[in-house]
């Protein structure tokens, strides 16, 4: 991962840059159209934290409580530690049961545990069936945004892939192009062994899988195989069944603007006997990966309460400049900065934390709040401490200068001491008000934009003439 070096040749990439401006424009005034419409939004938003913060608080026994009702609804619940093994788990499966294909409908959970890696290996085909999952999975790239994963990709470069890989002549309409894709789909749900979904939601009261879709590729995946894998983060809990009715229409609605989306399956168990289709196997995989982590620490644990609905992408000016391939994993935005760094392990990620210009407008937009510069600032302060220990010179070059920094400001002799020298050290590099082209390591910052300079009469003595005129207080 290197934040930096992606971010700057993603900057660098105009097309990239005006597919991300458009797709998110759309998200955002849909967005915003359907959380204005909707009476008491902000309210709903403070509703589905407290669910959320009591839920997490409480998650042990909401877990042991979505576990037996699905047990009792006919359904197996599987625990998995860490990626490797929810891999083996869900293989396990394919294999004992012969599986040789699987349809996969999207699901950041799989693409978190690298699944479809794990299922070639295994010699196990798998498929993704949602459209934009499809081609990123032709591309062989990775998603780019939680629920658009091909956002990076224009209408031109998805002809050419279709072209490409899968030999249909160059057509340039989107209609076209899904009519392709749907008639190579049909024969791969038909075909298959096995279905893999995620889960938007589970409900501990009656063990229930919710997943929220508009294209019917889930449910088909879910239902017209004969076995169904549900893999689900540990956080995704909800208590009760009438949580769904605030939590439905605020993903929905922060998503896609949409006021209800196409296809909302609720997946207890199996197919009974009375039941005309639905898999004769469920499995629910209850992935942790480093949930625990970020469950144990109070001041980061509100990154549990995320529902992936992608608002906080769409409306973070670094994202909708940057693309969610710099953020070097499977989550990127607001949330990938504060969620990747705690899964994957700081050092892993030590970057993003910074990759926010801590505005607040992941925060102001998010349907659960999750007060992102309160969590930003402290896995900062985590990475700073850790570079200190290590020794490493940048870190303690910065510590040094915030100490001294503070001696500067916090005693007004030695404040107004250091106005009146700057005052005369800037002169070599001013020009109209700002100084240009400074030494290293100021450079670092004059490269990019000019520092204004000090002024040649500080507020201070500015104050102080006016007081002594007897001006305002
Ligand atoms: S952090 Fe909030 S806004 Fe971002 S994806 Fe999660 S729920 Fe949506």
């Amino acid at each position: 991962m290197n934040f930096e070096r992606d971010s700057a040749r993603a900057v660098g990439d105009k097309k990239l840059q005006s597919a991300l401006i458009n797709v998110t424009d759309r998200f955002r005034a849909a967005r915003k159209r359907a959380s204005d419409e909707t009476p008491g939004w902000d309210d709903l938003r403070g509703r589905a934290r407290e669910i959320k913060k009591h839920t997490i608080a409480h998650l042990d026994e909401y877990l042991l409580e979505l576990e037996r009702n699905v047990r009792k609804a006919g359904g197996r619940v599987h625990w998995a530690r860490d990626a490797e093994e929810a891999r083996n788990i869900i293989i396990d499966i394919a294999r004992r049961n012969g599986v040789k294909s699987v349809v996969k409908s999207k699901s950041m959970a799989t693409e978190e545990i690298g699944l479809n890696d794990g299922l070639e290996a295994a010699g196990i085909r798998a498929v993704e069936t949602d459209l934009g999952e499809y081609i990123i999975q032709l591309a062989g790239e990775h998603p780019s945004h939680i629920i658009a994963p091909a956002i990076h990709k224009t209408r031109h470069d998805i002809s050419e892939l279709f072209a490409e890989k899968l030999g249909v002549p160059y057509m340039s309409e989107p209609q076209e192009l899904t009519k392709v894709a749907r008639e190579r789909l049909r024969g791969e749900f038909l075909g298959a062994g096995m279905g893999v979904s995620g889960a938007n939601f589970g409900v501990a009261e009656t063990g229930t899988i919710v997943i929220v879709e508009n294209e019917g590729n889930a449910r088909l995946t879910t239902t017209v195989p004969p076995i169904h894998v549900a893999l689900m983060g540990i956080e995704k809990l909800l208590p009760r069944f009438g949580d769904l009715s605030l939590f439905l229409p605020l993903l929905v609605r922060s998503a896609t603007g949409q006021k209800t989306s196409t296809y909302i399956s609720l997946i207890t168990g199996p197919r009974r006997d009375a039941d005309k289709d639905g898999p004769r196997e469920f499995h629910l995989v209850l992935l942790d990966n480093g949930r625990s982590g970020i469950l144990a620490d109070r001041e980061t644990r509100e990154s549990l309460y995320c529902i992936r609905c992608g608002a906080c992408l769409n409306n973070c000016p670094v994202y909708r400049k940057v693309g969610g391939h710099s953020y070097g994993w499977v989550y990127s935005g607001p949330i990938g900065t504060i969620i990747n760094p705690q899964l994957m392990g700081i050092d892993r990620a030590p970057e993003l934390p910074f990759a926010s210009s801590l505005c607040g407008a992941c925060r102001d937009v998010c349907p659960v709040k999750i007060d992102f510069p309160k969590v930003l600032l402290e896995l900062r302060s985590k990475v700073v401490t850790r570079k200190e220990k290590t020794g490493q010179a940048a870190a303690i070059m910065e510590a040094l200068s915030f100490r001294f920094w503070r001696a500067v400001v916090t005693h007004r002799r030695i404040y107004e001491l250091a106005l009146r020298l700057s005052r005369h050290a800037q002169r070599p590099w001013k020009r109209g008000g700002v100084l240009r082209s400074l030494p290293y390591p100021f450079s670092r910052w004059t490269d990019e934009r000019d520092f204004p300079a000090v002024s040649e009469t500080p507020f201070r003595e500015r104050w102080r003439k006016i007081d002594r005129k007897g001006g305002p207080r």
